[in-house]
């Protein structure tokens, strides 16, 4: 059964590749509007001169941009290592998208694509990149067929020259999210994490300097530039900087992308942005960073959502993912669904990952929670996998035993 089911699934996939079958496309804005909207005119000035890759750099550390996929690097300064760095460059954009809870990049993208391109084709230009390769999520058919249409009418109307886009699909491995892994994959190999140092900024895609940025960067850059780093600076609360495309789901009565300013509480998320809980359901937890940002208690509905103002609970924001729970959730059930999913993806590279969530995965299974069996395990895991799979997949498993001890002892 499982062989008939791969091979449908396979030849759904490999019609939808040819067209065959009709993803749903959504109405969107296409090349005609976006540029009677004043699209592309960044794009000309760069080109001309009028604003220099160093101006941009500056603009967007001082509005205070920072990498969008979860990482959080201020986007300013990756640009300045790899602008200084001698070519060929490449610049590479991570639409893969496989943090569970994670769906804001195809929100943006089934609704304002040209924003995403011409934020790509302005970097590129900035760092004197050779080539972009912008690397998609093949479970959205509906982008990649609207990318595919978009990126032919850039090319027809002349606004791609020189640095041409290159339409790259992931096969959906997790993985391929993490930027070296990503890269091998761009290169035709299996989507392994690579050792760093070298970082991908010195030794990136065939073995070159590349400038690497997640779909929603990029895609906030034309409105930095016209509107002022201090306009997009201002819409953060209590200090934090910019908007935040928060993807929202579960006990919510309105789940999905929320356009909301870095540095929201999730109280502030639930009552302003999501109406609320959703009837019947009293609010017990949430998850702030997908499956690798741990997880937190209601009672710590009050902190600032932004990079590093959850390090102290032992959580992260990471692609700001929120996956909201009620009094109708097993705590316990959720840290196990989650090490199946990493155990499921783990890329199997390295020892402690590989054997790590498997043996993580079993103990909690059986019901054996021995906090000490555990930390134990849980220590290996985070100091000495290869890349950030290994070291936070118990972060869920380190949340429970923190702030549901009550669960834990059932
Ligand atoms: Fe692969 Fe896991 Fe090691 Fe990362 S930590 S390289 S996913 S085995």
């Amino acid at each position: 059964k499982r062989a008939v089911d791969t091979a449908s699934e396979m030849s759904v996939r490999a019609a939808l590749f040819e067209g065959a079958v009709d993803a749903a496309i959504p109405d969107y804005t296409r090349l005609a509007d976006y540029r009677s909207n004043g699209g592309y005119r960044l794009l000309e000035k760069v080109r001309s001169g009028e604003f220099g890759a160093e101006q941009i750099a500056e603009q967007l550390l001082s509005a205070g941009l920072r990498g969008l996929g979860g990482a959080g690097f201020p986007t300013g300064t990756k640009w300045k290592i790899v602008n200084d760095l001698p070519g060929p460059k490449y610049l590479t954009i991570n639409g893969d998208e496989g943090e569970p809870g994670t769906f804001k990049d195809r929100f943006h993208l089934e609704r304002d694509p040209h924003r995403l391109l011409e934020g790509a084709l302005i970097a590129a230009h900035a760092i004197s990149a050779d080539r972009i390769y912008l690397y998609m999520r093949d479970e959205y058919p509906a982008v990649l067929d609207i990318l595919k249409a978009e990126i032919a009418a850039l090319r027809e109307a002349g606004i791609i020259t020189s640095i041409d886009i290159e339409l790259r699909r992931g096969a959906g491995a997790y993985i391929c999210g993490e930027e070296s892994a990503m890269i091998e994959s761009i290169e035709g190999k299996r989507g392994l994490p690579r050792h760093r140092p070298p970082f991908i900024a010195q030794v990136g895609l065939f073995g070159r300097p590349t400038l690497n940025h997640n779909v929603e960067t990029l895609f906030w850059i034309r409105d930095i530039v016209e509107k002022g780093p201090e306009w997009f600076a201002a819409q953060g609360r209590r200090g934090h900087k910019g908007f935040r495309s928060f993807s929202v789901s579960g006990r919510v009565k309105e789940p999905g992308v929320k356009l909301a300013p870095a540095g929201v509480t999730m109280n502030e998320l639930l009552g302003e942005f999501c109406g609320g809980m959703e009837d019947g359901h009293t609010f017990k937890a949430y998850l702030p960073g997908g499956a690798s940002g741990g997880i937190l208690p209601a009672s710590l509905a009050d902190e600032p959502l932004d990079f590093g103002t959850l390090d102290k609970h032992g959580c992260f924001i990471g692609s700001h993912a929120i996956v909201v729970f009620s009094d109708q959730d097993d705590m316990r059930d959720v840290a196990l669904n989650l090490m199946r999913f990493f155990k499921h993806e783990s890329c199997g590279q390295c020892t402690p990952c590989r054997s790590g969530t498997e043996k993580m995965e079993h103990l909690l299974a059986h019901g054996d929670w021995d906090r000490e069996k555990i930390a134990d395990l849980d220590a290996v895991m985070r100091s000495a996998s290869i890349c950030g799979l290994g070291q936070a997949a118990s972060n869920p498993i380190a949340s429970v035993l923190r702030f549901f001890p009550e669960e834990f002892q059932q």
